[in-house]
C-alpha cells in the first residue's frame, strides 16, 4: 500500500505505485494538454509530483524536452543565482564488509590495497586540500565496525575541524558512511556535520538484493529508512542519489522523487541535495557488466528533470563525469561540483603514487581545483566557497524558507564573491586571479540593496588587506 507518510520503506517507496506511475506515465506522454498544464505548473516554481515528472521523463518530443531544459536553467537561477558551490571528497578508508557488486571496496575485493587514514594522515590530506584552497569536504568511508566504527568517524571531523594552516580552514564537513543507528545519527549532529549523504544505489527492492549480495547493506529497508532515522536524530540536511546505470533509469526517478515527498510530508523538509552519479569503471569494476547505463541525453534530461521537480535542492555532480559533460549539466540546474578531486584513501598528499590502486572510482575531468575555478569564472559562473548558512544555523527547514525567500541576490551573492576573493587571494594562479577580480567587480553591482552592497565591498577591501571568514 502507498503511503507517503509511513516509514516503512516498502510503503513510501511502493514497487506497485513506482509500476503504475511508469503506465500512466506511458498512457499520458503525448497528451499535449496534460504536457502543458505539467510544465506550466513547474514555470511556477511549484515542483512536480513523481506522476508530473514520470510524464516529462517518457515524453520524447525534442520541443517538450528544449522546454524542460530552459525551465531547469530558469529555475536553478531564481533559487542559486550562477553561483557553483566547490567541494571535495576526502576517502578515509575503503575498509568495508560488504559486498555491493559496482564498488571495488566491496570485501571479496582481495587485489585493492586497503587503507585507512590515521589522525596524522588526515592532518597532511587535509592541509593539502586546504592547500587547493577547499572549505568545504565530503568524508567516505566503507562500512566496517571493526576498522570503520562511528568512534573514528568522529574523531577524524573533529580533527578536520581542527586543522587550520596558513588562512586555510574546513568550515563545512559533509558525511557519506554507510546506513546507521538514530543513536549514531545524533553522534553525528552533535559533531557538527553538514550534510549527510547517502546514495541510495538503487530503489528496485530484488535488484537492490542482488546487487548487495553480502554485508549488512543487504537490508533494503533498513538501507532506505535511513534518512528517516538519521533526520529523527537531529541532522537537519539529508543527500539523496541514486546510481544510474544499476537499474532503469524511469523506475529510480519516480522512486527518487517518491523518496524526497516523502520526507517532506514527514519531516517537513526534502532533500538539501540530490546528487547524480553514473556507473563508473574502477578497479575490478566493468560498467559494461551491468546493463542499464545511460547516454549522456538521458542523463541531462534526468537532470533538468530534478531540478524542475524539487526546485530548492542543491544538485551534484562529481568529477565522475567529463569536463565536457559538467558543461553540458551546468546549466540544466547543477549547483554543486567536486574539483580537483581524488577518490583514493591518502590521495591529495601522495597523488602519484604508481602502488596505489585504492580508487573507488576513475576520475574522468582530472583538472586542478584551480583550472575548475577558472573554467568556471569563464563561463560567468561564480565558484563559491561559502558555508554560511550552515555556520548561521540555517540549516534543514530554515535553509529551506531561506533558499525560497528569493534573498539570493542580497546574501549568497555577496558571501559567494567574498569567498572567491579569499581564494583568489590565497591560493589563485594569476591567471585565475585577474579573472576573478574582474568577475567580482562585475558581480557587485548586482546585488540590489545598496547598504548591504556597500558592507561588502568594505569587507573586500578587509579580504584583500588580510583578514577573512566575512558573511551574511
Ligand atoms: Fe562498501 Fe560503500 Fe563500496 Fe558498498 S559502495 S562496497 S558499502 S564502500
Ligand atoms: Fe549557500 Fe547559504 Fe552561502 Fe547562500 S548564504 S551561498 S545558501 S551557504
Amino acid at each position: 500500500m502507498y503511503n507517503p507518510r509511513s516509514f516503512r520503506a516498502e510503503e513510501f517507496i511502493s514497487h506497485t505505485e513506482v509500476m503504475e506511475t511508469l503506465e500512466y506515465a506511458r498512457q499520458h506522454c503525448n497528451d499535449k494538454t496534460l504536457l502543458a498544464e505539467i510544465l506550466a505548473k513547474a514555470n511556477r516554481r511549484k515542483g512536480l509530483t513523481h506522476r508530473e515528472a514520470a510524464v516529462l521523463l517518457l515524453c520524447e518530443d525534442p520541443t517538450v524536452t528544449e522546454q524542460m531544459y530552459q525551465l531547469a536553467h530558469q529555475i536553478k537561477l531564481d533559487y542559486y543565482g550562477n553561483r557553483i558551490v566547490i567541494f571535495a571528497p576526502l576517502y578515509l578508508s575503503n575498509y568495508c564488509v560488504n559486498g555491493c557488486t559496482y564498488c571495488p571496496y566491496h570485501a571479496k575485493n582481495k587485489h585493492i590495497s586497503r587503507k585507512k587514514l590515521t589522525q596524522e594522515d588526515i592532518v597532511r590530506e587535509v592541509t593539502a586540500l586546504q592547500d587547493m584552497g577547499h572549505k568545504r569536504l565530503a568524508i567516505e568511508a566503507g562500512e566496517d565496525p571493526l576498522h570503520n566504527p562511528i568512534s573514528y568517524i568522529l574523531e577524524c571531523i573533529d580533527t578536520i575541524y581542527h586543522i587550520h594552516h596558513k588562512n586555510g580552514a574546513i568550515r563545512r564537513v559533509n558525511v557519506n558512511i554507510a546506513a546507521t543507528t538514530e543513536e549514531e545519527y545524533h553522534m553525528l549532529k552533535e559533531a557538527g556535520i553538514g550534510t549527510y549523504i547517502l546514495f541510495q544505489e538503487t530503489y528496485h527492492k530484488e535488484s537492490y538484493e542482488k546487487l548487495h549480495p553480502t554485508g549488512p547493506k543487504h537490508d533494503y529497508a533498513y538501507h532506505t529508512e535511513a534518512m528517516d532515522r538519521a533526520m529523527t536524530g537531529g541532522i537537519d540536511d539529508v543527500g539523496l542519489g541514486v546510481l544510474y546505470g544499476l537499474e532503469n533509469y524511469p523506475y529510480e526517478l519516480v522512486a527518487l522523487l517518491m523518496h524526497a515527498e516523502h520526507l517532506e510530508a514527514v519531516h517537513g523538509v526534502g532533500p538539501h541535495t540530490i546528487s547524480i552519479p553514473r556507473i563508473k569503471r574502477a578497479e575490478d569494476i566493468n560498467p559494461e557488466d551491468f546493463d542499464n547505463g545511460i547516454d549522456d541525453d538521458t542523463f541531462a534530461k534526468i537532470c533538468a528533470l530534478i531540478r524542475i521537480a524539487v526546485p530548492y535542492t542543491g544538485m551534484i555532480i562529481s568529477t565522475r563525469e567529463s569536463k565536457a559533460v559538467r558543461q553540458r549539466l551546468l546549466p540544466l540546474g547543477i549547483s554543486q561540483i567536486s574539483g580537483g578531486s581524488r577518490t583514493s584513501v591518502g590521495g591529495y598528499d601522495m597523488p602519484e603514487d604508481p602502488e596505489d590502486n585504492s580508487a573507488q572510482f576513475d576520475v574522468s575531468d582530472s583538472r586542478t581545483l584551480d583550472e575548475v575555478v577558472c573554467w568556471l569564472m569563464e563561463q560567468e559562473y561564480i565558484p563559491s566557497f561559502c558555508t554560511a548558512c550552515y555556520r548561521e544555523g540555517r540549516t534543514g527547514d530554515r535553509f529551506m524558507t531561506f533558499c525560497k525567500s528569493g534573498q539570493i541576490l542580497n546574501y549568497c551573492h555577496p558571501n559567494a564573491l567574498m569567498t572567491l576573493q579569499e581564494y583568489l587571494e590565497d591560493y589563485a594562479s594569476p591567471h585565475t586571479k585577474e579573472i576573478g577580480e574582474a568577475l567580482i567587480q562585475k558581480e557587485m553591482q548586482r546585488i540590489p540593496n545598496a547598504a548591504r552592497r556597500e558592507k561588502a565591498i568594505a569587507y573586500l577591501k578587509e579580504i584583500a588587506a588580510g583578514k577573512r571568514d566575512f558573511r551574511f
